[in-house]
């Protein structure tokens, strides 16, 4: 095939894709986004059999996971190879037949249900304009510093108020081994404990959101807790 070839089904698919946007909406479920998917799959055979004057073949591998599982890359084993990555093993698991599935996404808003969530063992993303400084204090924990709109994961919640009188929470950030100072608690590099006042205001902003595979985020038994508080 050639560049121009490709181009030219490329511009097809993402005609067909914005045509089948034509009513916007906030949120896609993905009962929304199947029909899309199936009629630009559509689109892209009718311009392949159009421009390449071939038959698509149907019968080719699956390229991607599908709901249906004899129809899915994953054949049914909720696992993949990376499409990007071919022959690397590195594998990915499948949205729709993988153990390991998010059911619900949370949004929470309050110190209170930032550290129920974690306390039942799940994990948090939180978006804000929140910076910290790259220098952990003897607690380990990081003053608000400038602006970063940013995301960071949530990891830990430290409630026995002995550091501070106050309810805590350890953030780890995606940048490596960035920041330095002491590290409490086993924390891991490129982590910082916040304060109370900085997690309730990087809360109130709305961008906080639990993962769970269950409904919501029931309290739950887990078996990693520092000392078995639980
Ligand atoms: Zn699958």
């Amino acid at each position: 095939m050639t560049t121009q070839q490709k181009a030219i089904i490329g511009g097809c698919i993402i005609a067909a894709f914005i045509f089948f946007q034509s009513k916007p909406k906030e949120t896609l479920t993905a009962s929304d986004i199947e029909p899309i998917m199936i009629r630009t799959e559509l689109a892209f055979k009718q311009a392949e059999s159009k421009i390449l004057t071939i038959v698509p073949d149907d019968d080719v591998e699956p390229l991607g996971p599908n709901p249906d599982v004899n129809k899915c890359i994953c054949k049914g084993t909720g696992r993949y190879e990376r499409p990007d990555l071919p022959g690397s093993g590195k594998m990915v698991d499948c949205p729709y037949h993988s153990s390991s599935q998010v059911k619900t996404i949370s949004n929470i808003r309050t110190v209170e249900e930032a550290r129920d969530a974690l306390a039942n063992g799940y994990a948090i993303s939180l978006c804000s304009g929140y910076g910290f400084s790259s220098r952990r204090d003897s607690n380990g924990i990081a003053k608000r510093s400038g602006g970063w709109n940013h995301a960071m994961a949530w990891i830990a919640c430290d409630d026995t108020h002995e550091r501070l009188k106050e309810t805590l929470f350890l953030i780890q950030n995606s940048w490596g081994k960035w920041n330095s100072g002491p590290r409490v608690l086993g924390q891991p590099e490129g982590s910082f404990w916040i304060r109370e006042k900085d997690a309730r205001g990087m809360l109130s902003g709305g961008g906080g959101w639990v993962f769970s595979d269950v409904d919501g985020f029931p309290a739950r038994k887990i078996d990693w807790t520092i000392n078995e508080v639980f």
